[in-house]
């Protein structure tokens, strides 16, 4: 049943809304602040206020939360409203099933009919069994009858390039808004609250600890929190700083793990070249180029050595490599140039990002 109503919201449920994810318990902020208030005026009065909205930002900072603010704002303010909250992966799935099950019209009449369509990550669609084009038609549809579409996303709308780009020219068409990692304060707020809800004793010390440490997410945060407890359960005592040290995870580097492979099929599919042209000889101009893109990215973002480099990418040896590298940092102070391929570390980071969430 994918229509949440506010008296069936029972936790089985994949649609369900949380009931606990509410813009009461989301601490805003200076990373935050455009989105929260986007969100609260869209939950105001949908389909007026922003349509479609578009959040975007990185893993745990909070877009699968104000979705389902919204959602549970809206039934709370106007219980008649129907909402549908639903990932991409999801509505992939429902679609797949619908059509092997001769129930499309019923799933278009699900889909479209709705007074506010929450989807979730919508990074994740594949073209697959024509997911795109379903999706395509139900924006169409809900916009027409003036009906709320949010969507939340890693990554801003045109750095999603494996999208069709009718329907990414559509998630422009109402607001974009974007959420930064929290700064100290808002670190340091978050976890007081989240301190409280859990109903932890935790020194201001160790909170102000976590809040330095802990930089990269609100789910990091809460993970930290966690531990900081467990710890004082299991020590039988509130734990001093010192202590923690100990048991706080060390925060992964800012710069996610990459490797190679990833780097040669992202620039394989930004250029439309093959991995195996990256790593084979052709000398054709728009080949080599995006050969040397790739080693360049290979060596900037991995701990890889040239040498090692060069086994990657065809068995090259490393004074061809640095040759390359050095090439492509030459062209780097071509501004234009230097952009494309700022947006290129950026789309690899949010991919590294994507599978390994902390
Ligand atoms: P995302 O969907 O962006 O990956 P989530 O919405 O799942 O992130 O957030 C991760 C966790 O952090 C959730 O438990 C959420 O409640 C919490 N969270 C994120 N931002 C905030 C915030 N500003 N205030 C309170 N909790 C937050
Ligand atoms: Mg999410």
């Amino acid at each position: 049943m994918a229509v949440a109503h506010a008296s069936h919201t029972a936790e089985s449920e994949p649609f369900a809304l949380k009931a606990e994810y509410t813009f009461e318990r989301f601490i805003k902020g200076d990373g935050n602040l455009l989105a929260c208030a986007a969100c609260q005026a869209v939950a105001d009065s949908p389909g007026q206020a922003y349509n479609p909205l578009f959040l975007y930002g990185k893993v745990g900072l909070g877009k699968t939360h104000l979705l389902h603010a919204i959602g549970n704002e809206v039934l709370r303010t106007q219980p008649w409203m129907r909402v549908i909250y639903i990932t991409s992966e999801r509505f992939a799935i429902e679609l797949i099933h619908a059509i092997r099950q001769n129930r499309m019209e019923r799933f278009r009449r699900r889909y479209r009919t709705v007074d506010i369509l929450l989807i979730d990550d919508v990074h994740f669609f594949k073209d697959k069994e024509g997911t795109q084009e379903e999706l395509f038609h139900t924006f169409n549809e809900l916009y027409e009858k003036g009906r709320q579409i949010v969507l939340s996303s890693d990554r801003p709308p045109e750095e999603l390039s494996h999208l069709q780009e009718r329907l990414v020219s559509r998630f422009r068409w109402g607001l974009v808004a974007d959420i930064q990692p929290p700064n100290y304060e808002t670190r340091l707020a978050i976890l007081r609250a989240k301190a409280k809800e859990m109903g932890l004793t935790l020194g201001d010390d160790v909170l102000e600890l976590i809040a330095q440490r802990i930089t990269s997410s609100v789910r990091a945060l809460e993970g930290a929190l966690i531990r900081a407890a467990a710890y004082a359960d299991l020590q039988g005592q509130i734990p001093r700083p010192e202590l923690l040290e100990e048991v706080l995870p060390q925060e992964p580097s800012t710069e996610p793990a990459l490797d190679i492979e990833t780097i040669k099929e992202e620039v394989a599919r930004r250029y439309e070249v093959s991995v195996s042209d990256l790593e084979g000889s052709s000398r054709e101009r728009r080949v080599a180029q995006a050969r040397h893109i790739a080693i360049y990215l290979a060596r900037e973002l991995t701990n890889s050595s040239f040498p090692a480099i060069g086994q990657a990418f065809g068995r090259r040896d490393h004074s061809t490599v640095m040759h390359a590298y050095r090439k492509v940092k030459e062209l780097l102070k071509a501004p234009l140039f230097c952009s494309e391929i700022e947006e290129l570390k950026e789309a690899l980071r949010a991919r590294a990002e994507a599978r390994h969430p902390h």
